[in-house]
């Protein structure tokens, strides 16, 4: 199963795509969580990525398609994969059909993650996440068993630098103006599914599986 996952930062792509991933056996495929990578360990990509990241703004399309068009080519990925933040322009989102279609594979379904803007701020000044795995938590609404510690891996929890109250709205901003036509786009190709994405974690985890369970 080809999935993608959509919807504005802090609707819940991440900590559903770490349930869905883990349910169907395929990998997780955050572009977010790559360049984090890549930040951390100072790689000339990292640098770069860095510069757009920390102000609230997209990476550039050719950085961001080859990057993905590389992970995708990975063996782990022959059996389905699950795109969690990308593509975030109609420019990547046709660049994907296109690397998809010559490689004889298609997305199954866009998963669009429903969340109005008044739940957004909370949800992501709240956030906290693994230094090490990327996992998300909550202070309020998904704290960790224990406190500053990762559930999964036991690293340390820490606050995204792009998480403050300013950039957030810069984030919403550049969601409207350059990722929402997405949902018009996949509309179109008939392959757009939506859930409820503001109930309770494992309530909107429970929707999207009688979702993808139809679909499949
Ligand atoms: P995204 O990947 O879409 O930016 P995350 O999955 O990181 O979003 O979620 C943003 C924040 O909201 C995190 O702190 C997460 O724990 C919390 N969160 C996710 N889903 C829900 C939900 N259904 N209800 C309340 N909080 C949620
Ligand atoms: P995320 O982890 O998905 O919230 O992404 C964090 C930041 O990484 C975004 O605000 C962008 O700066 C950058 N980023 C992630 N995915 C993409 C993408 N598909 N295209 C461009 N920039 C991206």
């Amino acid at each position: 199963m080809n999935i993608i996952l959509l919807g504005p930062p802090g609707a819940g792509k991440g900590t559903q795509a770490k349930l869905i991933t883990e349910k169907y056996s395929i990998p997780h495929i955050s572009t977010g969580d790559i360049f984090r990578k890549n930040i951390s360990e100072k790689t000339p990509l990292g640098i770069e990525a860095k510069r757009y990241m920390d102000d609230g703004q997209l990476v550039p399309d050719e950085v961001t398609i080859g990057i993905v068009n590389d992970r995708l080519s990975m063996e782990d990925c022959k059996n389905g994969f699950l795109l969690d933040g990308f593509p975030r322009t109609v420019n990547q989102a046709e660049a994907l059909d296109l690397f998809l279609s010559s490689n004889d594979k298609k997305i199954d379904t866009a998963l669009l993650i429903d969340v109005p803007k008044e739940f957004i701020l909370e949800r992501m000044t709240g956030r906290r996440v693994c230094s090490a795995c990327g996992a998300s938590y909550h202070i309020k609404f998904n704290p960790p068993k224990a406190e500053g510690k990762c559930d999964i891996c036991g690293s340390s929890l820490v606050q995204r630098k792009d998480d403050t109250e300013e950039t957030v709205k810069e984030r919403l901003d550049v969601y409207d103006r350059q990722t929402q036509p997405l949902i018009q786009y996949y509309k179109e190709q008939n392959i757009l599914e939506t859930v409820n994405g503001t109930e309770e974690i494992n309530t909107v985890f429970k929707k999207v599986c009688d979702v993808l369970g139809a679909v499949k």
